[in-house]
């Protein structure tokens, strides 16, 4: 039986950082050796923010980055396909046809949209950008996709692919799989400055990629209980940046735990608090910054993980967009325009040779 299959990716907005992480990037690793992985980097989505020509002349170097992030990560790039979303054209295509399957009142519902153009400070939305789950669609199930593991701002959109999935198979052919979406153990991680989600574009990211003094510097500058101005004022530690951070990336629960402790009695210094944790991020980091250091190293190997993953994909896209098209009943139109057009002309040559 053929193995089923996951797609999730990520806009070349940037690195990748510890929300990706903990949303979407886990799952992936964990998943890789029991699905066929697609993993996309969409930079056409990012046109639907960032259309300007600064921004395209970074795609290059900001997808280099992510595919030594997913390495990093733990993601085998033997196993798993990695592709540059704008090379494959079938994907445009398909696109076009989605969008007639969805209204854009539907569209004007989906949360993260207005808040991509807020962040981005677009106040008249672009068509582009309203079609981003519909983009998305086509992404998804381009490849037959079973599974979507994402952060929770993304989940709104997998279900307007299950949607659009189901119309598509109703209206023609039973085509596409209704793909299941899959969150990450932690849907939504908080920014260094406490605002409710880290973001490259926000600048309250740690990235996979930052050094051990970067990521010290970020910990004593984060986000903390604001009422406790001396140490031994007593502090709150739900909701507190600080000890989300310990809760999920300090593998010592003894020490979580004594911290926790003292912090609510007023016993502790925010700087020791900090120190440890940024002592356990960085332990978290460790094995993928060697990681990346390996790999960063060998000459052209990024440029031809995404060339290899590009072409496979292309081949996967050609054939989903045939089915598609058949389902329709689209090919046959041109077909027998074609053959009737062909038929005739090599008929009336013949003719006119023998005259
Ligand atoms: P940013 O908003 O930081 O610029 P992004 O949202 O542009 O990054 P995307 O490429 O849109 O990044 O998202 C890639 C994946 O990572 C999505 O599945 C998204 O849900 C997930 N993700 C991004 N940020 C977080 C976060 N803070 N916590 C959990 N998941 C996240
Ligand atoms: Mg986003």
């Amino acid at each position: 039986m053929e193995r089923k299959r996951i797609l999730t990716g990520d806009r070349p907005t940037g690195k990748l950082h510890l929300g990706h992480y903990v949303g979407s990037l886990q799952n992936r690793v964990r998943l890789q050796e029991e699905y066929d992985c697609f993993f996309i980097i969409a930079d056409l989505h990012m046109l639907t923010t960032k259309p300007d020509a600064k921004a395209i002349s970074q795609i290059g170097q900001n997808a280099r980055e992510m595919v030594l992030d997913y390495i990093a990560s733990g993601i085998d790039p033997h196993k798993s396909k990695i592709y540059l979303q704008s090379a494959v054209h079938e994907v445009y295509e398909m696109n076009l046809f989605f969008e007639m399957m969805v209204s854009v009142p539907r569209l004007q519902r989906v949360p993260s949209i207005k808040e991509m153009a807020k962040a981005a400070n677009i106040t008249e939305i672009p068509l582009g950008l309203l079609g981003y789950p519909v983009l998305q669609a086509a992404d998804i199930l381009m490849p037959q996709a079973n599974l979507v593991p994402v952060g929770k701002d993304n989940v709104s959109h997998v279900e307007l692919t299950r949607e659009i999935a189901r119309r598509f198979n109703s209206m023609y052919e039973e085509v596409f799989p209704i793909p299941d979406v899959m969150v990450g153990d932690v849907p939504t991680l908080v920014g260094t400055d406490g605002d409710a989600k880290m973001s490259k574009t926000l600048g309250n990211a740690i990235m996979l990629s930052d050094d051990v003094k970067t990521v010290n510097k970020k910990v004593r500058g984060m986000y903390t209980d604001p009422n406790r101005i001396s140490a031994d004022v007593p502090g709150k530690v739900e909701g507190n940046p600080v000890f989300i951070y310990h809760d999920i990336f300090n593998p010592n629960k003894p020490e979580v735990d004594d911290l926790k402790a003292r912090y609510q009695l007023g016993k502790v210094g925010d700087v020791e608090v900090k120190d440890k944790l940024a002592a356990a991020i960085n332990g978290f980091l460790d094995p993928m910054r060697e990681r990346r250091a390996e790999y960063e190293s060998i000459p052209g190997f990024v440029e031809e993980v995404l060339y290899d993953g590009t072409m496979a994909v292309r081949e996967e896209a050609r054939q989903t967009l045939s089915a598609m098209k058949k389902a329709m009943g689209l090919a046959g139109v041109w077909n027998s325009i074609s053959r009737k057009a062909e038929k005739t002309r090599k008929k009336r040559e013949k003719e006119s040779a023998q005259n």
